[in-house]
């Protein structure tokens, strides 16, 4: 099919010929004509980014805007400001030829700009909630001519906690405007917005529903805890042209594998939430440009991260949920290129490898982290290419050659290539020989733990168990969680143990020695508005029964415990503090860049 046949206005397919889109992607074939046709109806698109979802709204839209009016008539409410933003510029494009307006508004920027521009007319209004219904609420976007509203992403918006700013817009915007929401996964959350505001979406869904993309190889490696930074560079150093995005749990830890990578060489930068926008914008375009090979970053903070050619998406650690897994698996292997989704875990988490296979329909691979002499191998043949490749400054090298080559004299041509093959590669050989084996650690710890869990009780020796004064009806989840107390505490993911989320209040162990350090900077943070508190409790089983946890308890919030509202929502502010150094000062020295 040819976009011609699509039925798009002549002036869109004139863009198109330009950017030299030959044929519609497959959302873009069973959208468009729909979409088109039938200007009133709902839609429901299931699609991973990189499928080409934003031409397969943006397309439709542009097709049917009136020229004539200055009233916005599509909003696009997205999750990021990059994704804003990059929703734009392509709009932008496809309409080069059309005269309409396409304004970005979103949260962090000055707002008096936005309006100025938003005042001068617009016809496509693209925006983060917040700020949108922010607009709306001054009255500067006006609502009364709006016909097509597109939820992009929406699982991610829903999990970014913008439910009451979505339910918002979306009950003020005009009965008779229809919404075409696109989403890579289905969660509840996503299916209630279908149900609640829409008639009789027509569902495309490209691949299954709530899976991946399949050119995706998806690849679990078993490594002991303290092994995942030593995995994580093995991994580098294996696939030295890398284009990589390494996920972390927390701030902190994002912070530490990219600071410890860079202080060994590895041309690595971390994203995540204490970093200003404009750092963050600086960080992007480096990225984006393959000044920086490797982003290490946080779910949150890497959310609507929209690059082609990623080669590797590495999983410091598992993510909270199935669906975050899909997020990050997503941003590989777009544009119907190969990639691979690589997650350390500890031998005790193999199982959630099996959940994750399960809810996703995908089969998961067990890798070896590459040993040694791999990594070594792989090192020393682009150390020859690269060799190879040099271009010789003749000019500059000749005075030199005759006093060179008088010192070579006495060797023969293989003896010379040994020794400069060695000047480089003897640190790297030196560093692999002390390092052991990976692979070999994590057995032997998986042995150790299941003979030390037969004897043990299920929570393990030196952690102290905290009560903690928010819940599932929070909007807490186990990733949360840990989010929030390590950032706030400053400490390792790895030093929380075993969570149990109950209904309004919570329950995690930690290790022992930390005690002190949690309970005061935990106590008082805030989460999506909620005031915690923390204690610490004897409570074993994590508060099966309800409220049987929980040391000293005080009446006064929900449930007998402590819980006060207050602060702004999403106010996440968590205090980030130096982080953990490992030095290894004989650690071969990188290369910086590709
Ligand atoms: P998206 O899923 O919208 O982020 O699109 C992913 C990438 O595919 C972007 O770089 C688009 O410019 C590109 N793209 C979208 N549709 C097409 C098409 N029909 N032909 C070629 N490239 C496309």
């Amino acid at each position: 099919m040819t976009f011609e046949e699509l039925g798009l206005r002549e002036e869109v397919l004139k863009s198109l010929k330009e950017l030299g889109f030959e044929a519609p992607t497959p959302i873009q074939e069973q959208a468009i004509p729909h979409l088109l046709k039938d200007k009133d109806c709902d839609f429901v698109g299931l699609a991973q980014t990189g499928t080409g979802k934003t031409a397969a709204f943006g397309l439709p839209l542009l097709s049917n805007i009136n020229l004539k009016s200055s009233i916005p008539q599509g909003l696009i409410i997205c999750p990021t400001r990059e994704l804003c933003l990059q929703i734009t510029k392509d709009l932008e494009i496809f309409s080069k030829y059309l005269n309409c307006n396409v304004v970005s508004v979103y949260g962090g920027a000055d707002i008096k700009r936005q309006i100025t521009k938003i005042k001068k007319g617009v016809s496509i209004i693209v925006a983060t909630p917040g700020r949108l219904l922010d607009l709306i609420n001054r009255k500067v976007v006006k609502l009364s001519e709006v016909k097509t509203v597109v939820l992009d992403e929406a699982d991610e918006m829903l999990n970014m906690g913008f439910k009451e700013d979505i339910d918002s817009i979306l009950e003020s915007a005009p009965d008779s405007k229809s919404t075409w929401l696109f989403s890579a996964t289905m969660p509840k959350e996503v299916a209630r917005i279908a149900k609640t505001y829409m008639t009789n979406p027509l569902e495309v869904s490209i691949g299954h529903k709530n899976q991946s993309n399949e050119n995706i190889e998806h690849i679990y490696s078993i490594v002991k805890d303290r092994d995942r930074y030593e995995a994580v560079k093995r991994l580098i150093d294996y696939h030295p042209n890398i284009y990589g995005l390494i996920f972390c749990r927390t701030k902190r830890e994002t912070a530490t594998v990219a600071e410890n990578l860079g202080r060994e060489g590895y041309n690595a930068e971390p994203l995540h939430g204490d970093l200003t926008q404009p750092m963050r914008d600086r960080v992007m375009a480096r990225f984006r440009s393959k000044e920086i090979q490797v982003l290490v970053a946080t779910d949150v903070a890497a959310r609507g991260i929209d690059v082609d050619d990623i080669t590797h998406v590495i999983n410091y650690n598992l993510p909270d949920d199935t669906e975050n897994y899909t997020h990050r698996s997503g941003r590989t292997a777009r544009a119907g290129k190969k990639g691979q989704s690589i997650v350390l875990i500890t031998p005790k988490e193999t199982y959630k490898i099996k959940a994750i296979e399960k809810q996703m329909g995908q089969t998961f691979a067990q890798g070896k982290i590459p040993n040694a002499e791999e990594i070594c191998e792989i090192q020393l043949m682009k150390l020859i290419q690269n060799t190879k490749d040099i271009q010789v400054k003749e000019k500059d090298i000749e005075k030199f050659m005759p006093q060179i080559l008088s010192s070579f004299e006495s060797m023969d041509k293989i003896e010379i290539i040994k020794k400069f093959v060695s000047a480089e590669f003897n640190r790297f050989i030196e560093y692999y020989q002390r390092a052991g084996d990976v692979n070999q650690r994590a057995k032997e710890s998986s042995r150790d733990g299941q003979r030390r869990d037969k004897g043990a009780r299920a929570r393990d020796e030196g952690k102290t168990r905290f009560f903690l004064s928010a819940g599932k009806r929070d909007g807490l989840n186990p990733g949360a969680l840990l989010r929030v107390v390590c950032d706030a505490a400053d400490i390792k993911s790895t030093s929380i143990g075993r969570i149990d989320i109950m209904a309004s209040f919570s329950f995690f162990d930690a290790d022992e020695d930390l005690t002190n350090r949690i309970l005061k900077s935990v106590d008082g943070t805030s989460f999506e508005g909620t005031k915690l508190s923390i204690e610490v409790t004897n409570n074993e089983k994590g508060g099966g029964s309800g409220r049987s946890g929980g040391g000293s308890r005080r009446s006064g919030g929900r449930g007998g415990f402590r819980s006060s509202r207050g602060g702004s929502k999403r106010d996440r502010s968590a205090k980030r503090g130096g982080s953990e150094r490992r030095s290894r000062p004989d650690r071969p020295r990188r290369h910086r860049g590709r």
